[in-house]
C-alpha cells in the first residue's frame, strides 16, 4: 500500500484536469501570439481561463498574469515592484518560503533595500504590533507576508496587514500558494496588491501559476522578451498548463466545503492517534489548532531517538511519503529555517503530514501504526 501525505509539496493531477489539457497538447497547438486561426484558438483558451480564474477571486482578468509557477510569481512581485518603484525598505518574516526570502535577501545583499523582519510569537504567528511599528518608521515599504505557512500551516490575517499597509502607503505582497483553492479569497474585499498561486498545489499541472497585480500598480516585466501577458512576461505561454490551472481551480473550489470537512476529520484523527499511540508527540506552530491553521497541514515532533535521522527514509521504505522539517545540507540533516526560527529541538523527529481529499482514514491508521512500530 502506498500512502501519499505530502500534498503541500505537490498534489496528483486530477483526471478531469488532464482531460481538459490534452486537446491543447494534441490538436490545438497554435502559438497564441499568431494572428491566424490556429493562434486565435489557443489565445481564446488562455483568455477563457483568465476569466474563470478572475471570477473565482472577484478581480478583473486584466489583473491576472500567468507564470511558470509560484516561485516566478513571487520573484516578479518582489523584484519587479522594488525595482520599478525604487523602494528602499522591505518587511518580511523569517519563516517565508525561500521564493520570497531569497529574493528579498538578494536585493538586500546588492544594497538595493534594507530588510526588516517582523517578530513572531512562540507559535510562529506574526506579532502585528511589530508590523505596525516597522511601517510607521518606514512608510512606503514593500511588505511580504505569507497567507499560510507551508511547513507549520499558520494562517496570517492578510486583511488586517493589508489595511495597515494602506495606512502607511506600503506595497503588500502575500504568498498565497498554500491557501489558493483551500480558502475563498475575495480580492474585492482584501486589501492586497499582489497574490500568487501555483497549479500543482491544487491538483493542477506543475510549471504553471499566476500573479495577481492590483489595478493601478504598474510594474516592469521580470522576464524580458515578447509582448506576452500584456507586456508583463515574455515567453510563449504554457497553453495546456493555463487551461489545466483554470480547470483545477474551478473544480477544487467547487468541492472545497466537502473536501475541507473530510480533511479536517483526517487531521483530527491523526492528532488524536499520534497523541495516544506515541506519547510525547508535540505539534509545531499552530498546526494542531484547527481554527488557526491550514486544515491540510500537520507538523509533528516525535520523541527524540537516535534513529530519527532515518525517519523519513524508514517511512518511505514502508510506502509512506511525508516530508520532514529538515533541509538536507551536505549530507547532514538540519532543522528547516521555519522550524529553526521556532526553536525546534534537532534531536526530535519532525514530520510534516499534508493531506488532500484523496486521503483516507485507513491511510491515517496505517501511518500511525507504522510510526508506532519505530518508537516502541
Ligand atoms: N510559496 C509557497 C508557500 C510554496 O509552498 C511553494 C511551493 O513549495 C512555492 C511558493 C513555490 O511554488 P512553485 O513550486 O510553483 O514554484
Amino acid at each position: 500500500m502506498s500512502i501519499y501525505l505530502d500534498n503541500a509539496a505537490t498534489t496528483p493531477l486530477a483526471p478531469e484536469v488532464l482531460d481538459a489539457m490534452v486537446p491543447y497538447l494534441k490538436e490545438h497547438f497554435g502559438n497564441p501570439s499568431s494572428v491566424h486561426a490556429h493562434g486565435r484558438e489557443t489565445r481564446s483558451a488562455i483568455e477563457k481561463a483568465r476569466k474563470k480564474v478572475a471570477a473565482l477571486f472577484n478581480c478583473s482578468p486584466s489583473e491576472l498574469f500567468f507564470t511558470s509557477g509560484g516561485t516566478e510569481a513571487d520573484n516578479t512581485a518582489i523584484l519587479s515592484t522594488i525595482r520599478t518603484y525604487n523602494i528602499k525598505h522591505a518587511i518580511t518574516s523569517p519563516i517565508e518560503h525561500h521564493a520570497v526570502l531569497h529574493s528579498l535577501q538578494a536585493l538586500q545583499k546588492a544594497g538595493v533595500i534594507q530588510l526588516s523582519f517582523v517578530d513572531l510569537d512562540k507559535k510562529g504567528n506574526v506579532v502585528i504590533e511589530t508590523v505596525e511599528k516597522l511601517l510607521a518608521e518606514n512608510p512606503g515599504s514593500f511588505v511580504s507576508l505569507m497567507h499560510a505557512n507551508n511547513e507549520i500551516g499558520n494562517i496570517t490575517d492578510i486583511g488586517l496587514i493589508g489595511a495597515l499597509c494602506e495606512e502607511h502607503r506600503a506595497f503588500f505582497h502575500s504568498d498565497t500558494v498554500q491557501t489558493i483553492a483551500h480558502f475563498p479569497i475575495d480580492l474585492g474585499l482584501t486589501p492586497v496588491d499582489f497574490i500568487t498561486g501555483s497549479a500543482h498545489k491544487f491538483h493542477g499541472p506543475k510549471g504553471v501559476g499566476f500573479l495577481y497585480i492590483k489595478a493601478g500598480k504598474k510594474i516592469n516585466p521580470f522576464i524580458e522578451g515578447g509582448a506576452q501577458e500584456r507586456n508583463m512576461r515574455g515567453g510563449t505561454e504554457n497553453v495546456a498548463g493555463i487551461v489545466g490551472l483554470a480547470k483545477a481551480l474551478e473544480q477544487t473550489y467547487e468541492k472545497a466545503e466537502e473536501s475541507k470537512k473530510h480533511i479536517v476529520a483526517l487531521k483530527s484523527l491523526l492528532i488524536r492517534l499520534l497523541q495516544e499511540k506515541i506519547p510525547g508527540t508535540t505539534f509545531n506552530g499552530e498546526s494542531a489548532n484547527l481554527e488557526k491553521s491550514l486544515f491540510s497541514v500537520l507538523n509533528a515532533s516525535l520523541p527524540a531517538s537516535e534513529d530519527n535521522d532515518m525517519l523519513l527514509f524508514n517511512l518511505d521504505i514502508k510506502g509512506i511519503s511525508v516530508s520532514g522539517g529538515s533541509a538536507c545540507t551536505s549530507g547532514s540533516l538540519l532543522p528547516s529555517h521555519v522550524l529553526s526560527a521556532l526553536g525546534a529541538n534537532p534531536q526530535r523527529g519532525h514530520v510534516r503530514f499534508s493531506f488532500s481529499a484523496l486521503n483516507t482514514e485507513e491511510e491515517i491508521h496505517k501511518t500511525v501504526e507504522t510510526l508506532q512500530s519505530f518508537f516502541s
